[in-house]
């Protein structure tokens, strides 16, 4: 399949309800560009790019226009299907300037899903997400008509809002307070500067709201401003106009920099781009807002979503300030607690990521726990758990000694290993055999007064009950 032709098109895309406004921006229309592609093969991809106004990012509306101008001949004769392949010769031919080959590539998966007759979610790893979340935005206004604008929408259903702010830290404090306060269940609040606060403003901001349930997007232009108001605030960060290529997620994520990150499509360089950067996000725990700039039908068609983890965490350690409590492994990954950890005024517990020595030691390097969960079957027995034990002793690390689960013979395991663990190291074991009335051996810890003690009896001191147990599943000799 070859191209045969590419038309660019401008269509102004005027607001409905009279202007957005963020930061220190206002627009009544915004200038979009549509590419449509056409092929020997009579298949015709479409793609949009809409910058969001000359002054959002290092992109503008006639930028889109002149940018394919200038790649399209080069483009005249090659293989859409081939989207890296593509890829690559765009960039051959125009170096950088993602939000221009945004539209090109967007129409490229068109093409490669009409040629293939499945739509895109099919190609881009499948439909994990069959209905995708929305989120209203909040336009920056005097604080009651954002309040009354938020009512409004509340009414039509919507639940997750953005507040844009970033205009003077007094009435953007005025305008957090105000909304939060007209909260209904189940509603989430983003605050998103896009950029515009000086440190010291998002600074006020971040003391004046402290505690309060929402997430900080952006406060300030840089990342390293960002990273710096991050380190005080209590809110869930998110990153936006910051995260523009892959290496800016990988040093986000190394420095524990944000809870989410907004992903772009044409920031990033179109779906091609975006692809490689949402499956990082898969994989590192990072939730995402998955949009684009701007746009119309086409580029909200392109945009798609998936889900997971960190911010519910910053929620809660936000939420508790000051609280008595132990937090106990609130993400999947060693690298989600860490960063939860360093914002977490609880003694945290690592459990489930706690499943080798290796890790044991990552975790005393990092200072990221105050406790640790050993499990005689994750760590793989008693000669195991005996190890890190040790090394837990040897660190000052507090220990629950446990199991994932069992009856009396992994409860008498456990009560032998705790009691061979000085008092002072050993926070608590679990008897698993308290929680069923089948005794699948006789002997086990006896339990009393919100303790146990395992039967002084040579070995683990339990016989198991042939009867309960019935025959082997099978027998080795
Ligand atoms: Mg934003």
């Amino acid at each position: 399949m070859k191209i045969t032709r590419i038309s660019t098109h401008k269509v102004d895309l005027p607001m409905k309800e009279g202007a957005y406004s963020w930061g220190g921006q206002s627009f009544a229309a915004f200038d979009t560009t549509v590419v449509i592609v056409e092929t020997d093969a009579g298949i015709t991809g479409v793609g949009e790019s809409c910058p969001l106004g000359p002054a959002y990012l290092p992109a503008y509306a006639q930028g889109v226009r002149s940018g394919i101008e200038t790649l399209a001949p080069a483009l005249i004769g090659a293989d859409p299907r081939q989207t890296d392949a593509i890829y690559a010769l765009m960039d051959r031919h125009l170096r950088g300037h993602p939000y221009i080959k945004s539209a090109l590539d967007m129409a490229f998966w068109d093409i490669l899903g009409k040629s293939v007759d499945l739509p895109c979610y099919m190609l881009l790893g499948g439909l994990l997400n069959p209905r995708v979340k929305l989120f209203k935005v909040l336009s920056r206004q005097d604080p009651d008509a954002m309040v009354a604008r938020l009512r409004e929408y509340q009414a039509q259903g919507f639940r997750k809002y953005q507040i844009k702010v970033g205009d003077d830290a007094n009435t953007d404090i005025e305008r957090i307070e105000a909304i939060l306060a007209a909260r209904a269940p189940g509603n989430i609040f983003a605050a998103d500067a896009n950029t515009t606060w000086a440190m010291h403003d998002a600074m006020r901001v971040v003391g004046a709201t402290k505690g309060m349930d929402y997430y900080l997007e952006q406060p300030c232009l840089t990342y390293e401003e960002c990273l710096s108001i991050r380190k005080h605030a209590t809110q869930p960060m998110i990153l936006d106009e910051c995260m523009d290529s892959i290496d800016m997620l990988i040093r986000g994520r190394n420095d524990s920099a944000m809870d989410q990150v907004n992903l772009k499509i044409n920031r990033l360089g179109g779906l091609t781009k975006a692809r490689q950067f949402r499956d990082l996000c898969v994989s590192f725990g990072i939730y995402m807002t998955i949009e684009d700039a701007w746009g119309g039908e086409i580029a909200t068609a392109a945009i798609a979503h998936l889900a997971h983890s960190t911010p519910e965490a910053m929620r809660v350690v936000g939420a508790t300030q000051g609280m008595d409590y132990y937090m106990e492994q609130p993400c999947l990954t060693y690298e989600e607690c860490l960063s939860i950890r360093r914002h977490c005024d609880q003694p945290m517990i690592l459990d489930e990521c706690m499943d080798s020595i290796g890790m044991l030691m990552r975790g005393r390097a990092d200072s990221a726990m105050d406790q640790v969960n050993v499990k005689i079957n994750r760590l793989g027995g008693l000669t195991k758990a005996r190890q890190f034990r040790d090394l837990c002793v040897e660190f000052g690390v507090y220990m629950t000694i446990e199991d994932a689960w069992g009856g009396e013979i992994a409860t008498a395991a456990i009560a032998h290993l705790a009691h061979s663990t000085p008092e002072a190291f050993h926070s608590q074991s679990s008897a698993f055999h308290e929680y069923t009335d089948l005794v699948i051996a006789d002997g086990g810890p006896e339990i009393s007064d919100g303790t146990m003690a395992a039967a002084n009896a040579p070995g683990l001191g339990v016989t198991p009950r042939m009867d309960v147990l019935g025959d082997a599943v099978f027998s080795t000799a």
